[in-house]
């Protein structure tokens, strides 16, 4: 609590010594800060040359326990357009995005526009709905449509260009989800079973017919006991579950403490990879853009679990 209301403080501070004048860079360009790299990555292919876009979370961050530091509220107040994930993904982030709209940023969540019947509300996550929706690339296009008419309505001068570029990477969006429905085929139905570090893949599960278990919640913000471990250990060994996952954004140990419980029973899980939940890889490789992470997670999964 005392670090949101520094953040708060901070932030009046901040706003309160700038002379407020409206953001955007020298090249004419819209100045976009996203939370997570994935919505940057939207943004960079929906915005094109006309915009310049700043990602706030790198590779590996989790974005459940991201704090601002002064340094993101300067970007973020200087920014055209903030896009967020909103669904409490950036939990500690609330109150400074929130008062970004208050002082005049157009401040939008991605996934606002998604029709909530599509979404998932684990009883375990206190009435929120689960954030993950970016692992079903349906939902994750109607989050790349939402940046295309904010863009559009920001900058209408670019309406048409952004239109088309929109189109595009819609194409693409949508031969991603056919490639990670033909290629979980390949995996017999009673092997399609996913373990990870925490509750991220539960939409990934529902789209592309995966039973999920996660050994954290939906946020990393609880902590897994001593007994998750086991019971998450015991179901592994009843299924016969060949291999287990870590994530790149979450500490390891966890699902390694769930792999020692596994082999003092007799039963030998391996870690099957490491998966890209919550971040994408580094910037300059395959898994550091949105569709390069899903593929390199259905390959992980798809060699891990096939079996011979
Ligand atoms: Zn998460």
């Amino acid at each position: 609590m005392k670090k949101i209301v520094l953040v708060v403080l901070t932030l009046s501070l901040l706003l309160s010594a700038c002379t407020t004048e409206t953001g955007g860079s020298s090249n004419g360009k819209l100045n976009i800060v996203t939370t997570t790299g994935m919505i940057a990555d939207v943004a960079k292919n929906v915005g094109g040359e006309h915009v310049e876009v700043i990602a706030l979370m790198g590779p590996g961050v989790d974005p459940h326990l991201y704090k601002a530091s002064e340094g993101d509220v300067r970007r973020l107040q200087d920014a055209n357009v903030i896009f967020y994930n909103g669904l409490h993904l950036e939990a500690q982030m609330g109150e400074v995005l929130e008062k970004m709209n208050d002082f005049g940023v157009t401040t939008v969540a991605v996934t606002d526009t998604i029709d909530r019947s599509l979404l998932q509300s684990p009883p375990e996550f206190a009435g929120n709905y689960d954030p993950h929706v970016w692992f079903d690339v349906t939902l994750w296009m109607q989050a790349a449509v939402q940046v295309q008419e904010t863009l559009s309505e920001t900058d209408p001068a670019h309406k048409s260009e952004y239109e088309a570029n929109a189109a595009a990477y819609l194409t693409e969006l949508e031969e991603l989800h056919q490639y990670v429905l033909s290629e979980a085929e390949k995996i017999p139905a009673e092997k399609r079973i996913i373990i990870t570090a925490h509750d991220a893949f539960n939409y990934f599960g529902r789209a592309y017919g995966f039973d999920v278990r996660g050994l954290q919640g939906i946020s990393t913000e609880s902590q897994a006991g001593t007994a998750d471990v086991q019971s998450l250990a015991n179901f592994i060994v009843e299924k016969q579950i060949p291999a287990i996952f870590v994530e790149s954004s979450v500490p390891r140990r966890n699902v390694e403490a769930v792999q020692a419980a596994v082999q003092s029973q007799g039963f030998d899980v391996q870690i099957g990879g490491s998966l890209y939940s919550d971040a994408m890889g580094s910037a300059g490789t395959p898994e550091g853009t949105y569709i390069g992470m899903v593929k390199h997670n259905i390959d992980t999964i798809v060699a891990a679990l096939k079996g011979e």
